[in-house]
């Protein structure tokens, strides 16, 4: 099944011209009564679950500080003469920092990166996100996602003036769609979007899937972008497989990745584009007008983690293992049907065993009464399949495991007593 932004064309009837709110609404976060922009769903999420006094399983980040040793390097470079100034940094990003990329890509995936012309700094996969799309969305173009996606390619899409298509992920596994992308795919598509390992579905793509992805964009002669921020969260016997580390991505795919889920440092906001030298320099094109540059000091701990993770990884993993096991059992006995992530921070659980309101309005009931926040699917899904009743998204929540024990183990017994 394939969905299309415009839908029977109602949809573009009511997308706002002004680019901000043309963004805004690309991501579901442009209120059309008031013609105003809302925060993102995650940070609704975050504000209404503080303002209620609820524990908030939205928004993903860690409630742990990442690796202390990180952390001083940090702090080592913005206050001695260790490591770089506290001025402006390259805009293609530390030396140090792309070598240290280009490492990590070597020594995990085989992958071989020119330091200087295949790795690009970005301030934060979002970054990143937004100048791929903003260079290779042509404005009257498509651009084809899997469905749900994260909330930025929405915006970004909007923004650049495309259109965005859709291919939905579907319980309870959640694998991509080959032939429903190949069906998505024409020769308007300017981009396809990738996320894997996936967030929400905790999907990680196999390698023959990303080869028929890759396969299916150089037919269509479109650029893939490859969003890979959970690649170090990958359990059980799962593994990542980077866009290009695929025969044949070299002049066609992107990739995308950051620190903050790999190191739980989600506030550092130090990302990087890899891919063809020609592809990253269209990439630095838009990028080196967004934030030019930022955060020598974070570029500089972010290398030393990339050389060398000290056991972070395998020990993060571990954990969130756990966790993902608790929170599975917790939300099957509150009478929910969750969903086994094979990555990542998040699980979707299906609500309908225990209502028959959408996502969205349990979310809101759930923040409010129960004492635990969790995000609406809906909230991450284009328009036209909002309106669909015979949606599965809309009758997803998800919620984020990656929190103390104590502190799961306190929202699943709200959650439980409260639906029960
Ligand atoms: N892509 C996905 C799929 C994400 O979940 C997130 C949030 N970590 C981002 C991109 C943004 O990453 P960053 O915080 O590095 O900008
Ligand atoms: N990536 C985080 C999530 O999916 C949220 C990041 C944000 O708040 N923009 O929950």
């Amino acid at each position: 099944m394939v969905r299309n932004i415009d839908g029977d064309h109602d949809y573009d009837e009511r997308m706002p011209t002004p680019p901000w709110a043309r963004a805004a609404a690309g991501a579901n976060t442009y209120d059309h009564t008031a013609e105003a922009v809302l925060p993102t769903v995650y940070e609704r999420t975050t504000a209404a679950a503080m303002s209620a006094g609820s524990i908030n399983l939205g928004q993903g980040f860690p409630d742990g500080e990442g690796p202390l040793w990180m952390r001083a390097a940090a702090a080592e470079a913005i206050t001695t003469d260790a490591g770089p100034t506290n001025q402006y940094p390259p805009g293609i990003g530390l030396p140090v920092f792309r070598e240290a990329v280009a490492a990590h890509q070597q020594t995990h995936y085989g992958v071989e990166l020119d330091p200087d012309r295949q790795v690009l700094f970005t301030t934060g996969a979002t970054e990143g996100i937004a100048a791929s799309i903003l260079s290779f969305a042509e404005p009257g173009s498509e651009v084809v996602a899997f469905e749900p996606w994260y909330d930025s390619y929405g915006a970004m899409v909007a923004l650049a003036g495309a259109e965005l298509r859709t291919v939905p992920l579907e319980a309870p596994d959640f694998r991509p769609d080959i032939v429903g992308l190949r069906a998505a795919v024409s020769e308007r598509t300017s981009m396809i979007l990738l996320n894997s390992p996936h967030n929400p579905t905790g999907a990680v793509f196999t390698a023959d899937e990303m080869a028929e992805i890759v396969t299916i964009a150089r037919q269509a002669g479109a650029v893939v972008m490859s969003d890979e921020v959970y690649e170090h969260l990958t359990f059980d016997v799962s593994a990542h497989t980077p866009v290009l580390s695929i025969p044949g991505s070299e002049d066609v795919a992107v990739a995308v990745s950051s620190v903050g889920k790999s190191f739980s440092l989600t506030g550092w906001k130090v990302g990087w584009v890899t891919g063809s030298p020609a592809l990253v320099n269209c990439v630095r094109g838009v990028k080196q007008f967004l934030s030019f540059t930022s955060a020598p000091a974070y570029q500089w701990a972010t290398a030393q983690g990339l050389q060398d993770d000290r056991g972070f990884f395998a020990q993060n993993q571990e954990q969130l293992q756990s966790a993902r096991e608790m929170v599975m059992s917790g939300l099957a006995a509150a009478g929910l049907r969750p969903h086994r992530p094979a990555a990542g921070y998040f699980i979707l659980a299906d609500i309908s065993p225990v209502t028959d309101k959408s996502a969205a309005d349990f979310a809101a009931e759930l923040v409010e009464h129960a004492g635990v926040g969790a995000i609406p699917v809906s909230a991450l899904t284009l328009p036209s399949t909002q309106q669909d009743p015979g949606s599965a998204l809309n009758y997803m929540l998800r919620f984020a495991f990656c929190k103390n024990e104590p502190v799961l183990e306190r929202a699943l017994t709200r959650l439980s007593s409260w639906i029960r």
